[in-house]
C-alpha cells in the first residue's frame, strides 16, 4: 500500500480527537512530501539535525515534533520552529529549552517523558520525580516552555497485558496532574504495534512510523 493509503486506513480507524504524528525518521523527504500531499501535517523525528534538514526543505506549515531523546547542546537548532518536544526527561533540559525559546521569542510546548517500560535503557521520570517537578517553583518560573502533558513508551514485548498495564499507569498519572496544571491535555502513547491498545487506554496522540512509511533500514 502507498503512504497515502496507509495514512487513510489509520485515520479511518482512530477517533477524531486522537492526533496522529507520522514518524518519518530515517525516511527521505519524498516520502514526507507524499504524506503531506495526502493531507498529513504533523511529523515526528528523533534526531534534531535530521529534522532540521527536513524542515528547511519541506513546506513551512508542517508541525515538527521531536520524539527522541534530546541532547541539550542541540536544542538551539530546533528552537526556532519545533512545535512539540515529547521527550523531556530532566529539569536541566527544560531550562535549556526555556532559554532557547526565549531567544526566539517563543513558548515551546513540551511533554514530560515518563519511564513506564521495564527496559532500563528507556528514558523518563518516575512518578515521584514527575510529582516534584510539576509542583516545583523552578518549573513555574520557566516562562518560555509550556508543559502540555505526558509521553511514554511501553516495553518491547509481545505480552499484551504488560503493555496494557504500562499504558494504564501513564493514563493514571496523566489524570492525576491534568486538573492542577494549566493546558495539560496531551497524552502521547502508542506506536505502530500498540496504538489501538493505547487509544483504548486513553491516549490522544499516537506516534506511528513503520505502519505508514514501511520498515526502517539503518545503515551500519
Ligand atoms: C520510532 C519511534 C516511534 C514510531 O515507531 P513505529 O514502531 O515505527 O511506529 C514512536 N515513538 C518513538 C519515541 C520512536 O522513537
Amino acid at each position: 500500500m502507498s503512504v497515502k493509503d496507509q495514512l487513510n486506513t489509520i485515520l479511518k480507524s482512530i477517533p477524531r480527537q486522537v492526533q496522529l504524528v507520522a514518524v518519518s525518521k530515517t525516511k527521505p523527504v519524498k516520502d514526507i512530501q507524499e504524506a503531506y500531499d495526502a493531507g498529513q501535517r504533523v511529523f515526528g523525528e528523533n534526531k534534531i539535525q535530521e529534522m532540521t534538514t527536513k524542515w528547511e526543505v519541506l513546506p513551512k506549515d508542517i508541525q515538527w515534533h521531536m520524539i527522541g531523546h534530546v541532547q541539550r547542546n542541540k536544542v538551539k537548532y530546533m528552537a526556532p520552529y519545533v512545535s512539540l518536544i515529547h521527550g523531556v526527561d530532566s529539569l536541566k533540559l527544560l531550562k535549556e529549552i526555556n532559554k532557547q525559546a526565549a531567544k526566539n521569542n517563543r513558548v515551546i510546548p513540551c511533554l514530560l517523558q515518563v519511564h513506564i517500560a521495564r527496559e532500563e535503557t528507556k528514558f523518563g521520570f518516575d512518578s515521584e520525580e514527575l510529582n516534584s517537578l510539576l509542583n516545583s517553583s523552578e518549573l513555574a518560573s520557566l516562562n518560555n516552555v509550556k508543559i502540555r502533558g505526558l509521553m511514554g513508551m511501553a516495553s518491547f514485548t509481545s505480552e499484551t497485558e504488560v503493555i496494557e498495564n504500562e499504558f494504564k499507569f501513564l493514563k493514571y498519572l496523566f489524570e492525576q496532574h491534568k486538573d492542577s496544571c494549566e493546558n495539560f491535555d496531551i497524552l502521547s502513547m502508542g506506536m505502530s504495534n500498540d496504538y489501538e491498545l493505547a487509544i483504548e487506554k486513553g491516549s490522544n496522540m499516537i506516534r506511528v512510523g513503520s505502519l505508514i512509511f514501511g520498515a526502517r533500514f539503518y545503515k551500519k
